[in-house]
C-alpha cells in the first residue's frame, strides 16, 4: 500500500483520518470530498 495514494479531499486535502470523506466525480475523475467542502459544491459557489 502506498501512502501517496491515500484518499484525501480534493478541495482541502484533509484525509479520512480527520474527517468523513465521500466519493464523487469531478471532471471525469473519481475524487474524494470531505463533508465540510461538500455543501459549497452543492450550492454551486
Ligand atoms: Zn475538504
Amino acid at each position: 500500500m502506498s501512502e501517496e495514494e491515500k484518499e484525501s479531499c480534493f478541495a482541502c486535502g484533509i484525509t479520512d483520518d480527520e474527517r468523513v470523506l465521500l466519493s464523487c466525480k469531478h471532471e471525469g475523475e473519481d475524487k474524494w470530498v470531505c463533508v465540510r467542502c461538500l455543501p459549497p459544491l452543492i450550492h454551486g459557489s
